[in-house]
């Protein structure tokens, strides 16, 4: 099945795609970590993206296409995939039409108050990318996973998250209406504890398949 996780920033987007990805056996693509990762290694789509990521803007359109083109010919999205934070723009869902046959949108709703609290909160572990709350580390420092120092994303910064939520509600948003009239989104209480709205996203992915 390929799926689309719909959401604004702090949603949960990343970390149901990962579990639900596990449970299917399917990738994540998360189009926040290839541009993380270009960043962090200098590529020329690094250098292009590192200005707009590190302010909360979208990366232009063109960029994008061109990962996800590439990222969805390989081998393992043959059997499906989760894309994390694909499209953003309806000039993006446009070219992805074009590209590949979705299944269902999840979109993941959460108020903009809790928004800004997760990801004001929110601290990543660059080596492997787990997530977690201040509001659950105590006095600890370092991912449970892998040992690596925690550290607030640049695009996590209070002035930096009001921006992305602005670049949402006005340009990714649209998208919801997009996906209605194409009768795929299938909308979740995101305000749920994580498990509630993992089991909600399953039984809905299972009746589809
Ligand atoms: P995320 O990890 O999904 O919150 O993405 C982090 C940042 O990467 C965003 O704030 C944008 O700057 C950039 N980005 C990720 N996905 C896209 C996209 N589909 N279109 C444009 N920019 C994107």
């Amino acid at each position: 099945m390929n799926i689309i996780f719909l959401g604004p920033p702090g949603a949960g987007k990343g970390t149901q795609a990962q579990r639900i990805c596990d449970a299917l056996g399917i990738p994540q693509i998360s189009t926040g970590d290839i541009l993380r990762k270009a960043i962090k290694d200098a590529t020329p789509t690094g250098l292009k993206a590192k200005a707009y990521v590190e302010a909360g803007k979208l990366v232009p359109d063109d960029v994008l296409i061109d990962i996800i083109k590439d990222r969805l010919a390989m081998e393992d999205c043959k059997k499906g995939y989760i894309l994390d934070g694909f499209p953003r723009t309806v000039p993006q869902a446009e070219a992805l039409e074009g590209i590949a046959k979705i299944d269902c949108v999840v979109e993941l709703e959460v108020d903009d108050e809790n928004l800004i609290r997760r990801l004001s909160g929110r601290r990543v572990c660059l080596n492997c990318g787990a997530t977690y709350h201040v509001s659950m580390l105590g006095d600890r420092t370092t991912c449970e996973k892998c040992g690596e120092t925690l550290i607030q994303r640049k695009d996590d910064a209070p002035e930096t998250v009001l921006n992305r939520l602005n670049v949402y509600h006005e340009q990714t948003a649209p998208l919801i209406k997009f996906y209605e009239s194409r009768k795929l989104l299938k909308k979740f209480d995101g305000m749920q504890g994580m498990e509630e709205v993992y089991q909600s996203i399953m039984d809905t992915l299972g009746a589809l398949a």
